[in-house]
Parts: C-alpha cells; structure tokens; sequence
C-alpha cells in the first residue's frame, strides 16, 4: 500500500524516499533498534496476528517510542491505527488516544480487547459507575490505550486527573477534523489547542487521510506541533478499482454496479435526500437489502441504520455525504456516486471507504456534466445567501457559505473534478497525481481502473455529433435550453416544438436514433468543452462560444464520451488476484459463522476477524490450531478464543465437499 514513503522533516521536504529502504535513510529517530525492532514485532504476532510492518507504520512507531511530535498521513485503510497502539505497549506506558466519536470509540476499544490489548474508553455514553471503574483501572496501570473525546480534554478535572496518571503522550485519530479546510471540521477539535499547554513536556501525534497541504500545515499549526516528523503515505490505493462513467440512467446504471457485488457491502451516494430516498426504493424493488441515510432522518433511524450496516444484517445504505465517519466496515466492496462528488478531495474522501480491509473493491461514479451546473449554482446561491443551510431538496455538505474567496476555491475545486470525470488516462494516476505524487512512468497501465481496463467507449462519429448539436443551437437562435435542444434533435413533439415552429427547421430529428438522454449528455459534454456555453441562473439557455465556429466549418474534430447504460465492467486482476485458492463456498459459511459469534457477544462482526482474515481461513484450510495460528490476523486471544469453533467449521465444511486440509501456498505470508 505505502509502496513510497515521503518524510518530512523540521519543515523541509525530503525527496521521495522508496519505503522498501526508507528505514535505513531516515533520520535516526525513526529507525527501530534491534531489541526494540525485535519486541515490536513479537507483540504485533501476539495481540494482532501480523508478521510484518508496513514501512511507514515502523517508522511512526519509532517515532512514537521516541516521544517525537509526528503527523502520519496514510489513506484509509493505509493502517494508522497499529502506528499509536504499538508504542505504549512497547514501552508499558498509558498513551491517551483523542477520536471524534463515541460510536468509534467503542468499536476501537472493542476491537483491542477482542485481541487482548488492554484498552479503554471515558465518553458520555458510559455510566458514572463505568467511569469510576476505568479510572480505578488507569489508577492501577490496568490499561495501555485511553480514548477520550476532545471536549473531555478541555475539562480542567480532567486533565488534573490525566496528569496525575502521567501520561505523555497523545495520539490525535481523524486530525483533520481540526481544520475548518478539511471536509470534517469539527469545533470542539478546537479545544485541543490547550493540550500544549496542558501537557508542555507530552509528545502529540496527528493521524489523518487528508492529502490536501493546507489541511496538514493547520493540523501541525493547531495543535502547536514541535519540530514535528511528517510521514507521508502513497495515496494511491490499489485494491481499488474505480470507474468514472457518463450517467444515463442512475438507477438502471446503479443496480448494475451492485448486482457485481451481490451479498456484499455497499454505499451509494447521492446528492439530496430526496435522492437517496428513491434510489433506496428502487433498489429494494430490485429485489436489494437497501436503506437510506441522511440527516434529515431522526436519530432513532439513523442509528438503527448504521447498527444494521456494521452488524451485516444491511447491504446496501444509500446516503447523502452525512453518511461516512461513524462506520467503521472494513468490508465495503463497492462505492456507488450517482452524482459528481464536488471536490476530487471528496470523491478520494468517500471512496476510500470502499476495502479498508486491503481487499478489492471498486467504486464507480456516474457523471453528467448537467452536474457541476448543479453544484455551480448551489455555490453561488449560498455564496449569495452566505449561509450554509441545506433545505430538504438541497445537497448535504453542498452549502458553499463564506466570502468570494471561498467561493473561487470551490468552483476551482469543481473544476478539477469536472476534468477528471472527462478525462480518459488512468485513473488511479490522475489521483495520485491530483495530491502531488508522483507516479512513475515505468509503472504502466494499472490493470484497475476503466481506462487501463479498457472499457472507456468513445463516440465514434463524435464530431459529426458535435456538428449536429452545434447547428441545432444556431438555427434555434440560442435562445433555448437543453432539454428544448434535446427534443429538437430527437424531433419530439412537445408544445414548445410545434409553437416554436422548430418541427420545420433542417436540423429537426437530425438525431431520431439517438435517446433523448444521450443527446443531452453529449450537449453538457460540448459545455464542458467550451464548445457550447450555457448562460447558467434557473434556465439556463446554451449558446455558441468563439470555439463552435471552426467545428461548424469542420475545420477540427471533436471526441466525446460514449454514453450507455450497460458498462463493460470486466473483473479486475486485483479482484482475481484476492480471491486466488479461496474456497468461496467456505469463506460464505465463515463470514455467517462471524456473524453468529459476534451477535451473541452484541459487537460487529470485524471485531471476531476480518475478511482478508477470512479469505486466508478458506485458502489455507487449518486443520490444527498451530496451523490457524499462522494465519494472518489470528493473535494469541483470538486463537484462545475461537480457534476450535473455526476449526470445528472448516473441517465440517472439507469433510463435506472433499476438500483438502493444510494448504500450503505461502500465500498468507505475504504482506
Ligand atoms: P486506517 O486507520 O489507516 O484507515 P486501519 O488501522 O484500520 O487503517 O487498518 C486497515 C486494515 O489493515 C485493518 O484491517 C488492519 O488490521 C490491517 N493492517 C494494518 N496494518 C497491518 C499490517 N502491518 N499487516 C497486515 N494488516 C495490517
Ligand atoms: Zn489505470
């Protein structure tokens, strides 16, 4: 995953360094020495069942033992959380972890004792009596990790009481949520601008996903980071396979997607709530275990929903952007955007959540460029109101608010992504180019995404397209919408055609065999191109710009995307790859066999193991608990724990379908 590493030291950037060697060049600070290397990596065996580091976590991990201030930037997925909780067990020391949720909290602390890491938490959630009994425990040295919310440490007594534990050192989760140029800003991360001062001599540790520099300077600036060590992760995330798709039919397009990831975890983002609403119904028509989510709901509903989604007892949740920190499912297969994110930092932020467990997963984006019309207006609407509140059929998170400077940034930000969505190169390559990375040209073709794949169409009579709808605005005066333009070329017979007159016109059903939905998708497209304007405001009309001319005289050509509603998905080798020697019939019954243990116990199931965990379980087929001990994932609690019951299944299951036990493919090892 973090296949490069930059550091950052005392403000000045290093060159990029190939992670595979960066311990060796990294300052000192960040090297593990023998013993320690060696302590490290034996309780990373026992509470977590892992043979290895990531380059970037063992050098984070280093840092944290050496009590220097650090900002660990790795994508979702990319593995923060071992960087904080190894530390304080090396040392046999309290570190205090600040996370934004409770609901988090609770996972996390769950997560830890499952593998027989001593954790706790103190939220407003708990009981006093529970309270009580966590600070007799910390009084008692009992625990290695404490998660607190950040308005906790703006509490005089409690900070008095943190101090009298001695702890010294902070591990800050979701940073980012400190800035207000971050997409999760969260005030009361303000308060922790008093940690400095509270604890002068503690060292503090920002962990965040946000690639954006002024979020991460603000973070370091916040938080009065001294000298603090950056360490950079590869954005890029391979598991992923992402395709950006023009949108005919969102629903149609949408249950396509998913049907590729039957039985399997899924987001689908949408705009406004009213979105989210029938598109939830719709899919549940298509036979789809389906519900929806934005911030329009009660609480009650809200958290039922997100219960259901962690628990796997719900597939699908579509959603407005209100929909993201709190879940905490590693196991997202697919991402589904039915409209253009308004930010590549939102769209990276949103799809992230997809295979946080390093397994495959694919996100596709439906786009029409009708969308950053849609956002361009929203922005400059709120720009205009300068408030920020969304009515019911407005997009969550949309609200532009602020000062013309803001609402520049935004458009510039739209702009961006309108691009990438109409751009045919690799997409994995415009992202991790888009966050300042390079990606180096020996590389080649990703072999995940749709432009490697091969599956981009392009129209091939594109630029007599082009003609067609450029004369069409001409001969109508540019006096009319898209829908009007649509209609013409596909020679409807609306009120306004026949008033207008247009039915008579040369260019009148000049496009009979092509959808009404595609002409207007190849209209936005000329848009987008500058080949055509649209004056924007409520109704909007398209015009001709300087550029339509040389099109119209056929002196250049023009390409456009080809839109249709069936994609040519084909299967990724990263997908091919993850599933090689696994029993699928085995890795079903295991995932159930989760389910099961993790209901009575009342957690989620990614708390008994996870599903690359799974996946290992169903290639190797352990017949002994040695053998299931050697699985990536299996610590010493979790072999004690439900090594027999695991066993009991796999043999039941070989026995059944007369497969062999004790597969070795070396496979597991792998990092
Ligand atoms: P983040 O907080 O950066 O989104 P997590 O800490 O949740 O990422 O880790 C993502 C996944 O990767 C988890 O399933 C975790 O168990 C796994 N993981 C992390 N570090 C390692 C490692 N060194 N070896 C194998 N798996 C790892
Ligand atoms: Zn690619």
């Amino acid at each position: 995953m973090d296949a490069n590493a930059t550091q950052e030291a005392s403000g000045a950037r290093a060159s990029p360094l190939e992670a595979d060697d960066s311990p060796a060049r990294a300052s000192s600070a960040l090297a593990l020495d023998a013993p320690t290397s060696a302590r490290v990596h034996d309780l990373l065996k026992r509470h977590f069942g892992y043979d290895s580091l990531r380059p970037l976590q063992s050098q984070a991990i280093a840092a944290g033992l050496a009590n220097r201030d650090t900002l660990v930037v790795l994508p979702t997925g990319g593995g923060k959380s071992l960087c904080y909780q190894l530390p304080p067990l090396v040392a046999g020391r309290l570190d205090v972890v600040v996370s934004p949720l409770i609901a988090l909290m609770k996972d996390q602390v769950d997560g830890l004792i499952a593998c027989g890491y001593p954790a706790a938490a103190i939220h407003s959630g708990m009981t006093d009596d529970e309270r009580a009994a966590v600070r007799v425990g910390l009084s008692e040295g009992k625990y290695r990790l404490l998660f607190v919310s950040p308005e906790r440490l703006a509490s005089d007594a409690f900070v008095a009481f943190l101090r009298r534990t001695g702890v010294s050192n902070f591990a800050i989760d979701e940073a980012h949520c400190i800035s207000q140029w971050g997409h999760d800003f969260r005030p009361e991360y303000r308060q922790m601008a008093r940690l400095r001062d509270a604890f002068p001599r503690a060292s503090i540790h920002a962990f965040t996903a946000t690639a954006t520099p002024r979020v991460r300077a603000d973070i370091a600036a916040q938080l009065s980071l001294r000298d603090p060590i950056e360490l950079v992760g590869n954005f890029d995330r391979p598991n992923l396979t992402y395709r950006i798709v023009p949108r005919l039919d969102p629903v149609a397009q949408t249950i396509e997607a998913l049907r590729r990831h039957a039985g399997e975890a899924a987001i689908v983002y949408c705009l406004s709530r009213r979105e989210t609403e029938s598109m939830a119904e719709a899919l549940r028509k298509a036979g789809m275990h389906a519900a929806c989510y934005h911030a329009g709901l009660d609480a009650d509903t809200r958290h039922r929903t997100q219960d259901a989604f962690a628990e796997e007892r719900l597939d699908v949740v579509v959603a407005t952007v209100a929909f993201g920190m709190g879940i905490d499912r590693g196991d997202v297969r697919c991402v589904v955007h039915a409209t253009m994110p308004k930010s590549i930092e939102h769209y990276q932020q949103e799809t992230g959540r997809a295979g946080r467990d390093g397994l495959e997963a694919e996100c596709v984006l439906l786009h029409s460029p009708a969308d950053a019309l849609r956002w361009e207006r929203l922005m400059r609407r709120s720009h205009d109101e300068s408030i920020a509140v969304p009515d019911d059929d407005d997009p969550e998170g949309g609200a532009a608010g602020g000062n013309a400077e803001s609402l520049d940034a935004q458009l510039a930000l739209l702009r961006q992504m309108q691009r990438l969505c109409v751009s045919v190169g690799c997409r994995h390559r415009a992202l991790v180019e888009y966050f300042g990375q390079d990606w180096p040209s020996s590389k080649g073709p990703c072999g995940a995404c749709d432009a490697c794949l091969g599956e981009i169409e392009l129209l091939v009579d594109s630029t007599l397209a082009a003609r067609q709808v450029l004369s069409a605005v001409a001969r109508v005066g540019q006096r009319f919408g898209v829908t009007h333009l649509a209609d013409v070329l596909h020679g409807g017979a609306s009120d306004l055609v026949r008033t207008c007159g247009h039915d008579q016109l040369s260019v009148y059903g000049l496009m009979r065999d092509r959808p009404v939905a595609v002409i207007k998708n190849l209209i936005h497209q000329l848009v987008n191109q500058g080949l055509l304007a649209s004056t924007g405001g409520d109704r909007p009309v398209i015009t001709l710009t300087d550029a339509s001319l040389p099109v119209l005289k056929g002196h250049c050509d023009v390409t456009l995307l080809r839109p249709r509603v069936r994609s040519k998905a084909t299967r990724s080798a990263v997908a091919d790859a993850s599933w090689t020697g696994v029993d699928k019939g085995l890795f079903e019954r295991l995932r159930e066999l989760r389910r099961t243990l993790a209901q009575a116990m009342g957690k989620p199931p990614y708390v008994v193991f996870n599903d690359a965990t799974l996946r290992d379980i169903a290639r190797v087929r352990p017949s002994t608990l040695e053998r299931f001990a050697t699985i990536r994932g299996v610590g010493q609690r979790k072999r004690a724990d439900y090594g027999e019951t695991f066993l009991e299944e796999v043999r039941e299951h070989c026995r059944l379908h007369g497969l062999a036990c004790d597969i070795t493919s070396g496979w597991e090892h792998e990092a």
